[in-house]
């Protein structure tokens, strides 16, 4: 066992001794992809950089449990409380049922992520499979008092978790203040008591496609809610690692830590890791931009930035059996 394990926890940004909770037992939750198209080479490296982590972890001599949940169910339009949820929309253009979506991109991404040589995850839990569980959350949260319901959505009230003196902000360095954006005009806004308040629950229209009876009538939850409610569920209302790509830092994270104190009265995540995001010709590889490399397109070579191909473990024999195809 290495027991001078040093660690950066961006919560604090600074590198730290690990001590896990339970001695030698190691509970580690990483954010999946949301799996509406195919995984591109910045997502990959994520999941990448924790792959190395949890394999340095287990050779330290820790049992972990490493949870990386499948989203494919509540992640709106540009990360956002309003919009359409990414995978229906994905399955109106490809004339699929949405979870047709789900399977055939979580089966591609499973593939490349065996050319990369990554191990899987011990859990790999899904919203869908989770929905009860997202719901119990909303409740004790509003039993709480920091949630609210309004026309069949419930917000966390983000003012009411502030004013108890909790700092919403800290992991992600922003000042509630610069948080409240000319926002209130857009889908779904003017119902939220302030702007920076997130959805923990969403009443579905008649087009939405994926949604579930609840409490509150008929929904689908939020984006943060699920990675808070299956990680609390499979490794404790505190668990020691929690990582993902610098950008799930605000408001993804954030979130994450506000509604789980406030469910679970205890700070959900110990060391928080954020992996770098990959760039390409200098800029920030995504897929909003079209900035981006496929992992398949570094096997074959096939895309004008590359001179040649790039092997990986196994891509031969994966690529010659027309697994990517
Ligand atoms: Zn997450």
């Amino acid at each position: 066992m290495i027991k001078n394990l040093f660690l950066y926890n961006s919560l604090i940004g600074e590198k730290v001794k690990f001590e896990p909770i339970a001695s030698n037992n190691v509970g580690i939750y990483v954010c999946g992809p949301t799996v509406y198209s195919e995984v591109h080479l910045g997502n990959c490296r994520t999941f990448i950089s924790f792959d190395v982590i949890v394999r340095y972890l287990k050779f330290s001599g820790y049992n972990v449990r490493y949870v990386r949940n499948i989203t494919d169910a509540g992640h709106l339009e540009n990360d956002a409380d309003f919009g359409e949820d990414k995978i229906s929309k994905k399955a109106k253009i490809e004339q699929l049922e949405p979870m047709e979506i789900v399977q055939k991109y979580t089966l591609d991404f499973h593939n490349v992520m065996s050319l990369f040589n990554t191990l899987p995850p011990s859990i790999e839990p899904t919203a869908t499979g989770h929905i009860v569980e997202q719901i119990d959350m909303v409740q004790a949260i509003i039993k709480k008092g920091f949630a609210y319901e309004v026309n069949g959505s419930v917000y966390f009230d983000v003012k009411k978790y502030i004013s108890q003196g909790y700092k919403y902000g800290k992991l992600s360095g922003r000042d509630v203040d610069d948080l409240i954006p000319g926002s209130r005009d857009l889908e779904g806004q003017q119902e939220k008591r302030n702007s920076i308040d997130f959805a923990l629950w969403k009443k579905a229209s008649d087009l939405h496609i994926m949604k579930w009876t609840s409490p509150w009538g008929i929904g689908f939850p939020g984006w943060h809610l699920e990675c808070s409610a299956m990680g609390a569920k499979y490794l404790g209302d505190q668990f020691d690692i929690h990582g993902g790509g610098m950008d799930l830092k605000f408001p993804h994270h954030e979130c994450e830590i506000a509604q789980g104190f406030c469910a679970n009265d205890v700070d959900p995540v110990r060391y928080w890791m954020h992996a770098n995001m990959l760039t390409l010709n200098g800029k920030r590889m995504s897929k909003s931009t079209g900035n981006t490399l496929l992992p398949k397109e570094i096997f074959s070579g096939n895309n004008d930035i590359l001179n040649k191909e790039y092997s990986s473990y196994g891509s031969s024999i994966f690529y010659a059996s027309g697994t990517l195809s």
